[in-house]
């Protein structure tokens, strides 16, 4: 059975590189009719915040992305210090005492001598005296001890992976206050839970490398393991400094829609056109993570204002019903309005704003050079209300009186009515019209 599960740490909102590991591990598991598990990494008390819990649940379920059962890291500490015992029985975790200081200091002479800066397990030399020595002064942590060997797994983005566990320092595991991290908790997490497979960005790799590892040391399977790209600017640059401001809500503030979101990010950096879906059933069906290449993604926010628009465009006044209500748009007017300016919304905000013009009136618009000619037309045109044949009576009236045509006769005409150089077609828009005081 494919169990996948997302595993954010909830130290700040979600931002769009969060969702795509999200999302890849949604649609993985809902396309093998599995389990997809939200999985809170909470072992840090200090930076895990409660509110960040309630948002990463509120933009999940706003993008549609549902899951089947909510595990929670803190609440599991007791099943990680069993892990930890096991390891320690078996000989593969021992303390170690330098301070961030000390392991910094190694590194720097590392480097000076064209070293990788791996670190030198002067713990495992220690004598029983030292150890009792340095216990007294400070709490030490406690360290995976590596075999050294080649680790590899096939990827299931990457391809054939292989990493040299020497090259690697023996991951911490427990911290000196006693902390369980991640590299152990995830382990434990994956093996117990029954994860089958892992989707997370590149930058674990090397992690995975040695939770292979502690996955053996305590006699579980390894998922099936797969790194997508991390997420580039549209130039190429690195995201990770933005990212803050590509939070998922704030795109939900600023009016993108969810299925755009997930449509781009379903397809962006793979071998397939990103395309608009209409439902989440389709983005699943046409998900294949196989299709996904190794190098960056680039990813333009600005792509999201089309998906978005087009999204609302095709939906039906159903859809669009809240809103409609909200803007305050009579039932009875709805399917009208809706039809009427659909095609003009690039966010569902747009709505209320064509209302408001409609219910308060647009402020005319009028060029200088046309103000002898709207005067003229403002005593052709019929009294209101308006339906349907308005607009073409009037304007085929003023254009008899006037002799203007095209643009320069309805552009004008257009600016004095909405007050606006865009907007819907005007004889669809007329009957919900008044006339404009001038
Ligand atoms: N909490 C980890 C993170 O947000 C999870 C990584 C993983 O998927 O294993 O980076």
């Amino acid at each position: 059975m494919t169990t996948t599960r997302f595993a954010p740490s909830p130290t700040g909102y979600l931002h769009i590189g969060n969702l795509r590991t999200a999302l890849f591990n949604y649609l993985i598991a809902r396309k093998a009719g599995g389990t997809f598990i939200l999985r809170i990494d909470d072992t840090d008390p200090e930076r895990s915040r409660p509110e960040y819990v309630d948002a990463i649940r509120e933009d999940l379920t706003w993008l549609g992305l549902t899951w089947d059962r909510e595990e929670t890291q803190s609440a599991r500490l007791d099943r990680y210090e069993a892990a930890a015992d096991k390891l320690r029985d078996a000989s593969r975790l021992y303390e170690a005492f330098e301070t961030p200081v000390e392991l910094d200091l190694k590194r720097k002479k590392q480097l000076n001598m064209g070293k990788p800066p791996v670190y030198d397990r002067s713990a495992l030399k220690l004598s029983e005296d030292e150890r009792a020595a340095l216990k007294t002064e400070r709490s030490g942590h406690w360290r995976f001890l590596l075999d050294h060997e080649r680790i590899t797994w096939t990827d299931g983005i990457l391809g054939d992976l292989s990493i040299d566990a020497a090259s690697v320092s023996d991951p911490v595991l427990i911290r000196g206050d006693g902390q369980m991290l991640y590299t152990l908790a995830s382990v434990v997490d994956d093996v117990e839970m029954g994860v089958t497979h892992v989707v997370r960005g590149s930058d674990h790799v090397t992690n995975t490398a040695t939770q292979i590892q502690i996955i053996a040391a305590l006699g579980g399977q390894a998922p099936d393991f797969a790194h997508h790209s991390l997420l580039t600017g549209p130039q190429g640059e690195g995201l990770s400094k933005r990212l803050g401001t590509l939070s998922l809500r704030d795109l939900r503030a600023e009016g993108v829609e969810p299925m755009a979101v997930v449509s781009l990010m379903a397809r962006l950096g793979s071998s397939d056109p990103v395309e608009l879906h209409g439902s989440m059933d389709e983005v699943i069906e046409g998900f294949d993570p196989g299709r996904f290449g190794a190098a960056p993604t680039k990813f333009d926010r600005d792509d999201l204002g089309p998906l978005t628009a087009k999204y609302l465009h095709g939906l039906p006044v159903d859809d669009v019903a809240m809103d409609l209500t909200e803007a305050g748009v009579p039932q009875d007017q709805a399917t009208q309005f809706w039809d009427t300016i659909r095609e003009n919304v690039e966010t569902r905000r747009d709505i209320a704003s064509w209302w408001a013009l409609i219910r308060d009136g647009a402020t005319p618009v009028i060029e200088d050079e046309d103000r002898d000619f709207v005067a003229e037309a403002m005593t052709l045109l019929p009294e209101a209300p308006w339906d349907a044949t308005s607009w073409s009576t009037w304007t085929g009236a003023v254009k008899e009186a006037t002799g203007r045509k095209g643009r320069g006769l309805f552009m004008p005409l257009r600016k004095a009515l909405t007050g606006q150089s865009q907007g819907p077609d005007m004889g669809r828009l007329m009957p919900f019209l008044r006339r404009p005081k001038l």
